[in-house]
């Protein structure tokens, strides 16, 4: 379909990878870990050093966005073509705090390069996956002979996403005009393994609740009063263990209502990834699997709604005994949501659930977070065959398809745009994000850049 050369892209890459690498190192000595405020100008340092190198690279659009918070970076570069199809990328030049101390082998923020990897904070997570887009366009423009992209490209670049992007949302709104797109391209994630290069189609939600019981006014004698009056802490763990039923399904009625079924071309290839369960469980630190009968782990994870229990306490939890019936009890749950689940029916029909589990003569309170919501771009959309095109071309090798059992920003993208999220990332779970010696291949690194010199054209392409 494209009709970019990979010889000629690869070579573009090699030649300019020298210099590539170095910009890199210099972005990863910005310690713009937007957790500390002592590092608020580091921050911004490191929003407008990005917006000088997109300058530089060719954007003729870069602005810095301003928020509550830490500012944005926004680029944009219009194709010459009035009808290219419009493309949004997404990812986060802010990064985890890291210190020596924790474990790092060097500097976290003086980056160095060891057997092919490049180690500092950020390298993956996300500023080396934000950064392989600059010289890909340029390896895109290089081996067409455009002077412009295929796509009508822009970029935003936010600084508050380690702290939970709490003025993401807001911002996208206010600027929803400028960031319209066709579709929205999230390099914020990785890939299976080295040697299996993979697209996530999707994230799940999250709903989030807290339930207090309330008995007696205040912890009251069990000789006296015990088996006469109800126990708030015996009916929390009847309503806990009403959550699911024998099957491992969530007893919430309508609670699968809408829910996205796995397709069997899905499923097929989801099996198709060398999946180590043991492994994986060693990871878990866990000694069995468990969850939803009928579908395996990689579905439980990423493709099936659940109820998990985040915390339970109440009444005497100190040594020894104290002989009372406490006078409240309290948990935290959790929901995974899939697409087609809708986040605020969810939390009516959890709502309305626990409230006809309570007993009479115990009081209830069940206070929602905000929720997050699910998305997902189906396996046969042209965009997402676009983007296992592109990186296909790039790596040489078939590419398969994965999903992500965690929740983000990218929903609020999917949301306020109305337009499709793909999710292109090289990062491998080896990379250590959040943690210390994290690194970024640099061979993954390169690749990155080569998938999106022929993303551009395929996305033109398959969108047009
Ligand atoms: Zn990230």
């Amino acid at each position: 379909m494209s009709d970019t050369p990979d010889s000629a892209v690869r070579t573009y890459t090699e030649q300019h990878s020298g210099a590539f690498l170095d910009d890199l190192a210099e972005w990863l000595r910005i310690p713009s870990v937007s957790a500390q405020p002592e590092r608020q100008g580091d921050v911004r340092r490191s929003a407008e050093w990005l917006a000088g190198k997109l300058a530089e690279t060719g954007f003729p659009v870069t602005e810095i966005w301003e928020t509550p918070g830490a500012p944005a970076v926004f680029g944009e570069w219009p194709s010459e073509d009035p009808d290219a199809p419009v493309v949004l990328v997404y990812g986060h030049h802010d990064v985890q705090p890291a210190a020596r101390e924790d474990g790092w082998s060097t500097d976290p923020f003086d980056p160095v390069i060891r057997d092919g990897r490049m180690y500092g904070r950020g390298a993956a997570d996300d500023k080396g996956q934000v950064f392989f887009h600059t010289l890909g366009v340029r390896a895109h423009l290089a081996a067409t002979g455009r002077s412009t992209p295929a796509v009508h490209l822009k970029l935003l670049v936010e600084g508050e996403e380690e702290s939970g992007s709490p003025h993401f949302r807001a911002l996208a709104e206010e600027r929803a005009a400028r960031l319209e797109a066709d579709v929205v391209i999230v390099s914020d994630t990785g890939m299976w393994d080295e040697n299996t290069p993979t697209v996530c189609t999707g994230m799940r939600g999250l709903a989030e609740c807290e339930i207090e019981l309330s008995g007696p006014g205040q912890d009251i004698h069990s000789g006296s009063f015990g088996g006469a009056v109800p126990n708030p802490a015996t009916a929390l763990a009847r309503l806990v263990a009403a959550l699911h039923d024998t099957e491992g399904r969530v007893a919430v009625p309508g609670f699968y209502d809408g829910v996205a079924e796995l397709t069997e071309a899905e499923r097929d290839l989801f099996a198709e990834l060398p999946f180590d369960e043991a492994a994986w469980l060693r990871t878990a630190s866990s000694r069995a699997t468990a969850g939803e009968a009928g579908y395996s782990t990689l579905e439980r994870i990423w493709a099936r709604p659940t109820a998990e229990v985040n915390g339970i306490g109440g009444g005497y939890q100190g040594a020894g005994s104290k002989t009372v019936i406490p006078s409240s009890a309290l948990v935290k749950l959790s929901f995974r949501l899939v697409a087609g689940q809708d986040p605020e029916r969810i939390q009516e029909a959890v709502r309305t659930w626990a409230e006809a589990q309570v007993p009479a003569g115990v009081r209830h309170r069940i206070t929602f977070a905000p929720a997050t919501r699910p998305c997902l771009t189906p396996l046969g959309h042209p965009a997402l065959q676009a983007l296992a095109r592109a990186m296909g071309t790039a790596f040489g090798t078939k590419v398969l398809f994965t999903r992500e059992g965690g929740s983000g920003p990218a929903a609020d993208l999917q949301d306020v745009l109305g337009a499709p999220v793909l999710f292109l990332g090289i990062s491998v779970p080896s990379d250590g994000w959040h943690g210390p010696d994290e690194k970024v291949e640099l061979d993954l690194l390169l690749k990155g850049v080569e998938t999106t010199a022929h993303l551009w054209g395929e996305l033109a392409d398959a969108l047009r």
